[in-house]
């Protein structure tokens, strides 16, 4: 391997190609050799070539990363900066990143295996977030409380300062462009975290941020495992709010470092999202919204529907015809634009997906469609590759109904009327995201209104805005990415209250108040 600094469309621009970099962590407005040994290979899911590799930060470098931030808060120059000074370089970052849609598309791509169709789609929206929020933030209002007596109180809004951001393989810059976008419109300075598995776009993306004119030290990158610099980076001190969207176990650990620390967490975790098919859908409608919503990015997303819960008179043409759509989903390369689904992002998940298959198959689940392995050729490789999954006749008490698997395996299972509908979805510890499909406007409503759910789309799925409040209930996490709330949520409320008169009483003296009150 070549070494070399961090700097923008150093990956060639089909990423797929691209030949080997080392890169550097990103922290203080510059690429920064770590002072550890330890590096970790970055390949290709769907055809083993290794991309790079990325330094293993030690807890020293985690804490020079998050000093660095902490000295950028203190400077000042982002953290005091006028909110339209701000949302300036924020537009500016979004006008960068706008015109590196296809470059950043294909780095996704190569890193996550997941089809660059899906990855144009979804980068192509990204430069929305920084823009919406460099928006709302010139829009925030404090406050004014009527308070007794002579007396002016008034709320005001201040970053935290230091926030640590700690992101997932499966959408890798999404997540991190959500996180960030409400974080430094809030005025806060960063250190974001990336999973081991897909660090290199948030690293690129780091020194393509200080190129379109983010201060030094605002956006910050370490590199590393979760357990090293993701817990390091939770427990320095300059850290004072986390935000994670990672699996319900992770979710725990960090959310027991916040409280042991005292600083504000927001959690993202997993989901097992039910999507609700009622009578009167048409079949073909509710067939091509189960397969959107069960195997883009390869069911690796937090929200992908895994239970399709399904009105008992549409039952048996639903599972033949959906079984029969996901044979037809071409799996591939993951350049090749004909390609719908690419593989899972590494062996790890592979054998988690195929043992949860074989768990179906042992509780007594009916496979329908998929399950194994396809024969792929070469430049692919077979082994993270799994062909799209569908088991009906599934119950609530099956492990598959209840745990995520994480990777194309839809469950399907009848209902017989609303109530037992509504039962079904609710069943599980998860409640992040769920759809509901239906030509009924009140069942439509009604039914949100039961399901225990953060996020419900009525006739689709998958549907994300900047402005739409994202986040989970239950074991999916608490806090929201998105909207007013997660500008607010970045933010801590002050409160000023302000003498009128002109003298101030003494308490103690003879002529002092006497009464409280
Ligand atoms: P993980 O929970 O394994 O990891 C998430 C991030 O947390 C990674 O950067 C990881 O580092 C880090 N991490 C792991 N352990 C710790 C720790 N003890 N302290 C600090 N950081 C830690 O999730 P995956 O990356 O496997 O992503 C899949 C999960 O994310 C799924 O459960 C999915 O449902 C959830 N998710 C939730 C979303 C939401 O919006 N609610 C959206 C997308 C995904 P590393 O992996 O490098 O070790």
């Amino acid at each position: 391997m070549t070494t070399t600094a961090n700097y923008v469309g150093k990956v060639a621009a089909d990423a797929h190609a691209t030949a080997p970099l080392d890169f550097d962590l990103f922290y203080g407005g510059d690429s920064r050799t770590s002072g550890g040994e330890r590096r970790m290979t970055i390949s290709n899911p769907a055809t083993g070539a290794v991309i790079g590799s990325v330094p293993d930060a030690t807890e020293a470098d985690v804490r020079a990363a998050t000093r660095a931030a902490q000295d950028a808060v203190d400077r000042g120059d982002w953290t005091e900066a006028d909110a339209l000074d701000r949302g300036r370089i924020l537009n500016q970052l979004a006008d960068a990143l706008a015109d590196r849609i296809s470059y950043y598309a294909s780095l996704e791509s190569a890193v996550t295996g997941r089809p660059i169709r899906e990855m144009q789609a979804q980068m192509a929206r990204l430069p929305e977030w920084f823009r919406y929020f460099a928006g709302i933030a010139r829009g925030l209002e404090g406050g004014v409380a009527p308070f007794k007596g002579a007396y002016l109180s008034y709320t005001q809004h201040q970053p935290y300062g230091v926030v640590a951001l700690i992101t997932p393989w499966n959408h890798p810059l999404l997540i991190m462009v959500k996180k960030l976008s409400a974080a430094l419109a809030a005025g806060n300075c960063v250190v974001v975290k990336p999973s081991d598995l897909a660090p290199i776009s948030a690293l690129d993306f780091a020194a393509m941020a200080t190129e379109a004119g983010l201060p030094a030290g605002v956006l910050n990158v370490v590199t590393g495992t979760g357990e090293g610099a993701g817990a390091a980076l939770c427990r320095a001190p300059e850290v004072a709010r986390i935000d994670l969207t990672g699996g319900t176990e992770t979710g725990r650990r960090v959310g027991a470092i916040a409280a042991d620390r005292i600083v504000p967490v927001t959690l993202e975790l997993g989901g097992k999202a039910p999507v609700l098919i009622f009578d009167g859908t048409p079949l073909e409608e509710a067939v091509n919204a189960a397969a959107f919503a069960a195997f883009v990015a390869t069911g690796q997303t937090c929200i992908s529907g895994t239970r399709f819960l399904v009105a008992a008179p549409l039952y048996d043409d639903f599972v033949a015809a959906f079984a029969a759509k996901a044979r037809s989903i071409r799996l591939g390369h993951p350049a090749d634009p004909e390609t719908d689904m690419g593989p899972l992002i590494a062996r790890r998940q592979t054998k988690r997906v195929l043992d949860y298959i074989d768990i179906g198959l042992q509780d007594g689940a009916r496979l329908v469609a998929g399950g194994g392995q396809p024969d792929v050729s070469p430049p692919l490789s077979n082994e993270n590759f799994v062909e799209p999954t569908v088991f009906a006749d599934v119950t609530p008490e099956m492990r598959i109904f209840q745990e995520e698997i994480f990777g194309p395996v839809a469950c399907v299972t009848p209902f017989a009327d609303e109530a037992a509908a509504i039962r079904l979805a609710n069943a599980t510890s998860f409640g992040l995201g769920a759809s509901v499909w239906t030509r009924d406007v009140g069942q439509a409503h009604r039914v949100a209104k039961a399901l225990k759910s953060g996020i419900v789309w009525i006739n689709d799925h998958h549907k994300n805005d900047p402005a739409a409040v994202w986040g989970g209930f239950g074991a999916s996490g608490h806090g929201k990415e998105n909207g007013w709330q997660a500008l607010q949520d970045y933010l801590r409320t002050q409160s000023v209250v302000v003498r009128l008169s002109e003298e101030f009483p003494d308490w103690y003296g003879a002529s002092g108040p006497r009464r409280y009150g």
